[in-house]
């Protein structure tokens, strides 16, 4: 029997997180009682600097409910960082963790078979959404481009695969060598090795309220999971670098033949034109390369990934 811990990443999440501790509880005392898990295991929530009365429910939940445990950030680091400061804090506490969002999109019926798979010796499980026919146009078009950029570029991702897994302590042992600042979860934890697995599940619609990520959040998220993983957009550059050289060789070589045939001066648009499409490409180029430029700036800082400003939790460790 193992003890399990659920962490769950909220940020502003006021009309749902009752919800879910309810169903969350229902959930995890008929495993208790079915001996699946140890009376060790809890339920935590990470509030990611939440600015409405989110923290005042979970210190409510708590007080009443050794169950549940909440950790408080000092600020809104975003949904990766949420994760990563939960897994963190229970890592040794527990046999395995599942992550899962507070809006409990994530179908929990699921858990009970996260569990059996770690049982069976899988250290990684991934949850694959099955169908997403309860979302917006616009999230599964954003969903879809958001995978299809990232495997063009390079960073090798599970398909509609959403931070939705178990990791055994051993696995966060090994998550938490990874130093970087730009975290992108989904690229790292394939990097870990070990024994993984997938297992799919239904996604639910939202319990209540609007999510809250926004597109420059999913932007964001996007552009650190392809820079962090992949110069693939460096080699890109290389190779437009060299199609641009060989391009201006055979105009060169143009321009000389036909000086030399009848003297007349190349027209105006033949010089205008390369002039901006290439000072436009050479500006992308430099953004792209200052990109990673940036990256490494940001990453020789050291700088920490969050800082917990409280912490709610009867500590029954299991190590
Ligand atoms: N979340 C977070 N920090 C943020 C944004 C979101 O901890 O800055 C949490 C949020 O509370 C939820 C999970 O991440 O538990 C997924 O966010 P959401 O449901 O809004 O995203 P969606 O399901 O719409 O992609
Ligand atoms: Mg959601």
């Amino acid at each position: 029997m193992k003890t399990i811990y659920l962490v769950l990443p909220c940020y502003n999440e006021e009309l749902v997180i009752n919800d879910s501790a309810v169903k969350l509880k229902q959930l995890m005392s008929n495993l208790m009682n079915k001996t699946k898990i140890t009376n060790n295991s809890k339920i935590i929530f990470v509030d990611d600097g939440s600015i409405d009365t989110t923290w005042n429910l979970l210190e409510n939940i708590c007080q009443n409910d050794d169950l549940f445990g909440a950790i408080r950030l000092a600020h809104n680091t975003g949904h990766q960082n949420a994760l990563l400061a939960g897994m963190m804090a229970v890592k040794d506490l527990c046999d395995a963790v599942i992550t899962l969002d507070a809006d409990l999109q994530h179908d929990i019926n699921a858990i009970p078979r996260f569990i059996e798979l770690f049982e069976e010796g899988y250290d990684i499980v991934n949850g694959i959404r099955k169908s997403r026919s309860k979302e917006s146009f616009f999230k599964k078009l954003s969903g879809d481009m958001f995978y299809n950029l990232m495997n063009l570029f390079g960073a090798k991702i599970i398909k509609n695969h959403a931070d939705y897994r178990l990791l055994s302590s051993r696995a966060l042992n090994a998550l938490a060598k990874y130093e970087e600042v730009n975290l992108f979860l989904r690229g790292i934890i394939p990097q870990i090795g070990f024994k993984s697995t997938t297992l799919e599940y239904e996604e639910k619609p939202r319990l209540a309220g609007e999510s809250k990520y926004s597109l420059s959040k999913m932007l964001k998220l996007a552009a650190d999971g392809i820079t962090s993983f992949s110069i693939r957009p460096l080699q890109l550059i290389t190779v437009s670098g060299i199609l641009f050289f060989v391009f201006s060789i055979i105009m060169f070589i143009y321009a000389i033949v036909a000086y030399a045939q009848n003297g007349t001066v190349p027209g105006w648009t033949s010089i205008v034109a390369p002039l901006w499409l290439i000072g436009g490409i050479q500006l992308l180029a430099l953004g792209i390369v200052g990109e990673y430029i940036g990256k490494i700036y940001l990453e020789t800082k050291h700088r920490p990934r969050y800082e917990i400003a409280e912490m709610l939790m009867t500590e029954t460790s299991v190590h």
